[in-house]
């Protein structure tokens, strides 16, 4: 495996379980214990009724871009063999269109991206420790 350049996750005390399941290949959010909403990012009490109790709840990595950007123009050199790339917001199936993940759409030309286009995770391992949840057209 090449030696991978690009900025990598920073887990803390929070977002470090996520971290492990996407190395696992699990997209998983936060779900209250008690009020049952999902919430993102990753974080210590519940912010609909301050609960403090949570699951980790799996998702089965499916869901439609949000919103989204090409990036054709690169500030950081470790991108510039990726322009044009896309970034978007997506909304998980399963989260009552409350957890919007941002990420890149992959696999796909730019051109055909659509806001409301269906998509699914595709998680890159890019080192042993991270694999970064990426999201790819459904077919
Ligand atoms: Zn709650």
């Amino acid at each position: 495996m090449d030696e991978y350049t690009k900025p990598l996750p920073v887990p803390d005390f929070d977002t470090k379980p996520f971290w492990e399941f996407c190395k696992a290949h699990e997209l998983r959010v936060q779900r209250c214990a008690r009020c049952g909403e999902t919430r993102w990012p990753p974080q210590g009490l519940c912010p609909h009724c301050h609960c403090w109790d949570f699951e980790w709840a799996k998702l089965d990595g499916t869901g439609r871009i949000d919103a989204y950007v090409v990036v054709h123009h690169v500030i950081l050199p470790a991108f510039s063999d990726d322009a044009p790339y896309v970034i978007a917001q997506i909304l998980l199936d399963g989260c009552e269109d409350r957890v919007r993940i941002t990420s890149n759409v992959i696999g796909c030309p730019w051109e055909e991206i659509k806001v409301g286009m269906r998509v699914r995770v595709a998680f890159d391992d890019v080192t042993p420790e991270f694999a970064l949840p990426k999201f790819r057209p459904e077919p």
